[in-house]
């Protein structure tokens, strides 16, 4: 049966009311808050003006060169990483986000938390209480993929003694190192009982998301989006009930897609796995979750039925 918030997606998508779509319960499953807060709070806060990304990017290192040269070191300091976190809990809280899966990286906490896990937690705690009280906040361990695997395994012990962390992520350049290299992390962040995540099929082909989420035992992938390329690894991801967290206008703007019109995402969707839709990097994309949901209905790719059952699978609703 339709519930009211239901009724409401679904008007409210076709008639492009992202006013009312800001209201109705949505999860960002796939947000690096580093990068989460909007352009217009960074300069309200601080006074930078960060440009529009304007033109496709082609690399994650292209990415990194953009990243550097326009927002550079302005988190640089534990306040401003505070400012960061805080930025991305005002930015959802504004979108209507009711579940947000972010957190910091195992290596941040040595540079930024003096290497007390504890700060580091109370931070995040701290910054939801005071900008977005009501949303649930999953807290993820996040770890950077060309990092030493010995390294990652010895920054992640106080991270793993907690009981506060829900996930965890792997991030950075897909082809840093073999994905087989970070089984023993995965196979202790599983005994943990976290949600385990990884991204993947981003940059690499549709036989690194079956490899990734075999050898890790992933539940959810980020990104994922080249399992369209091959119908056998799309059943067997239906079958094996793994959850892709999407960013549509991410994977435009560095060129994984030629336009939303023609994103894989509907091909994934039509073969029954179930997808979702967030926002990756606020600051650079500029999409929060409630537009990129307008962006998919206006490339004409799903009906306001079809992005409401999206919606929820974000939320765990079937
Ligand atoms: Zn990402």
């Amino acid at each position: 049966m339709m519930s009211d918030y239901d009724k409401l997606f679904i008007s409210a998508i076709e008639n492009r009311d992202i006013q009312t779509l800001k209201l109705i319960p949505k999860a960002d499953l796939h947000n690096h808050f580093f990068l989460g807060g909007r352009r217009e709070y960074i300069n309200k806060r601080l006074g930078i003006t960060i440009p529009h990304l304007s033109n496709k990017l082609h690399s994650m290192d292209e990415m990194h060169t953009w990243v550097e040269k326009n927002i550079g070191d302005i988190f640089g300091t534990t306040d401003k990483r505070r400012l960061a976190i805080e930025a991305t809990f005002v930015q959802a809280n504004d979108d209507g986000v009711t579940v947000l899966e972010i957190g910091d990286d195992v290596w941040a906490n040595g540079h930024f938390y003096g290497g007390n896990v504890n700060l580091l937690i109370e931070t995040f705690q701290e910054m939801q209480e005071m900008f977005a009280p009501k949303i649930e906040f999953r807290f993820q361990i996040g770890l950077s993929r060309h990092c030493p695997v010995n390294m990652l395994e010895e920054w992640i012990v106080p991270f793993l003694d907690k009981d506060c962390f829900f996930s965890i992520d792997l991030y950075g350049d897909e082809m840093a190192q073999p994905i087989k290299n970070f089984k023993p992390i995965y196979r202790k962040a599983k005994e943990k009982g976290l949600l385990l995540k990884a991204h993947v099929g981003e940059w690499g082909c549709a036989d690194s998301v079956k490899e990734a989420v075999e050898e890790l035992e992933l539940n959810e992938v980020q990104h994922g989006i080249s399992a369209y390329k091959s119908p056998a690894i799309m059943n067997w991801l239906a079958d094996n009930k793994i959850q892709l967290n999407i960013c549509p206008t991410s994977n435009v703007m560095l060129n994984r897609v030629e336009s939303i019109k023609v994103h894989p995402i509907k091909t994934l969707f039509d073969h029954g796995i179930k997808v979702t839709v967030n926002s990756d990097d606020i600051l650079v994309f500029g999409q929060s979750v409630s537009q990129e949901f307008i962006n998919l209905y206006d490339a004409g790719l799903f009906n306001a039925k079809e992005l409401n059952i999206i919606r929820k699978y974000g939320l765990g609703i079937q």
